[in-house]
């Protein structure tokens, strides 16, 4: 396979000092304490970077994992959960409730806005009585953020708690579990993180972990069990083989993120993007949102004569570049340049950009000017 340069919303890319970490020799990562304790510390880095005490959990498989997680553990058959849909992975929420006996009420929103939260304390004066709610960070097919500093504390108000999305959310866009009183935060390593696809990150406040306790009914899943990991720490023992290089590889991550610093980080990643959407308007492109749009990745209407899936063929075909469209409804509607962690680098935005732009114009599109300088210079003039 022929490395081919990858400008999606994930998986991103990995630095070198990550990659290699993986590859070093570790211990035994079934039963060695010594690996536990390693285990626990990286955990323990990652709530440093989440913004949380709680106890977070490294589960080894991809982001998706800690949502099936999340809902597994929490749902007892019969329990009412408040879906909150303004995107694909915020109605997607309903399907892992149901499979595990619990009722979704999706509440739905405009999808080309973030979820106003006078609109969800409105619904909740009417009904409030559910287990808990569900919502994305970010719903990273459109590129809509939510404001999870409104939303969470409203919800834990009525005495809800929370399972929040924040795959593609979490380092590109400021999270702050415990200041949130998010109850249950899900991550992924493949996106902001830039470390490889492998492990799912969950985070557990005291009163996830309550719910938990206090069920009447056991957890109907094996693997998605979150109570599995209780007290493992106490115990030095991981109910589980952990990929031990996959610990060591977000380990490094870590340590590349805190080095530079998370506020940092949370200031590159809005630079670059408030350039790309500029650059994208001044071009004389549409976005696909007029607000509320996650640093992470940029959402951008391609005209219907052109066609995102042909758009992004052509860029794969012609300039052996790999770019997103979207999903279901949207997947023909919107380019998504992702520009998370690693990839949050001008250089990187200068290269998709122009290639871009090269591959609107064979397609017909009259670009205002040429997107890449376009974007240095409006790179240029907001920094
Ligand atoms: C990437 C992502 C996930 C992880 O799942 P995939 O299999 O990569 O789709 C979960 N939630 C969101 C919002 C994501 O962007």
């Amino acid at each position: 396979m022929r490395y081919k340069p990858n400008y999606a919303p994930g998986p991103t890319d990995v630095r070198e000092n990550v990659r290699l970490a993986r590859a070093k020799r570790t211990n035994n990562s079934d039963f060695d304490k010594t690996f536990v304790r390693y285990y626990r510390e990286v955990s323990q880095k990652m709530g440093q970077v989440m913004g949380t005490t709680n106890e977070v959990l490294l589960l080894v498989g991809e982001g998706i994992l800690a949502l099936e997680a999340a809902c597994a553990s929490l749902t007892e058959p019969g329990d009412r959960v408040l879906v909150l849909d303004n995107g694909i992975y915020g109605e997607g929420f309903k399907d892992f409730v149901s499979i595990y006996g619990g009722v979704p009420v999706v509440l739905s929103f405009d999808h080309r806005s973030g979820i106003p939260a006078e609109a969800v304390r409105a619904y909740l004066e009417k009904d409030s009585d559910f287990k808990y709610a569900t919502l994305v960070h970010c719903d990273t097919p459109t590129s809509v953020l939510n404001n999870v500093t409104e939303l969470c504390p409203l919800l834990k108000e009525y005495g809800i708690l929370t399972v929040v999305d924040s795959v593609a959310g979490m380092v590109g866009e400021p999270i702050s579990v415990d200041a949130n009183k998010i109850d249950i935060c899900c991550g992924g390593t493949q996106k902001a993180i830039s470390a490889p696809v492998g492990l799912a990150i969950v985070s557990v406040s005291e009163d996830a972990q309550k719910a938990m306790d206090n069920r009447k009914t056991p957890i109907a899943s094996f693997y998605a069990n979150l109570q599995v990991f209780k007290g493992y720490a106490e115990k030095e023992y991981l109910p589980y083989t952990t990929s031990a290089g996959d610990v060591a590889a977000l380990d490094a991550a870590l340590d590349n993120i805190l080095e530079e610093g998370i506020e940092a980080v949370y200031a590159r990643h809005d630079r670059i993007a408030s350039a790309v959407r500029e650059a994208a308007q001044a071009y004389g492109l549409a976005l696909f949102l007029d607000s509320d749009r996650s640093n992470t990745v940029t959402a951008i209407r391609i005209p219907e004569e052109i066609g995102a899936l042909r758009l992004q063929e052509h860029l794969s075909e012609n300039y052996d570049l790999l770019v997103a469209t979207s999903l279901a409804q949207y997947a023909d509607v919107i380019l998504r340049i992702g520009h998370m962690g690693e990839n949050a680098f001008i250089d990187k935005l200068i290269y998709v950009l122009a290639i871009v732009d090269n591959g609107l114009r064979d397609l017909g599109f009259a670009g205002k000017g040429d997107l890449a300088q376009l974007f240095i210079a409006i790179y240029k003039e907001n920094n």
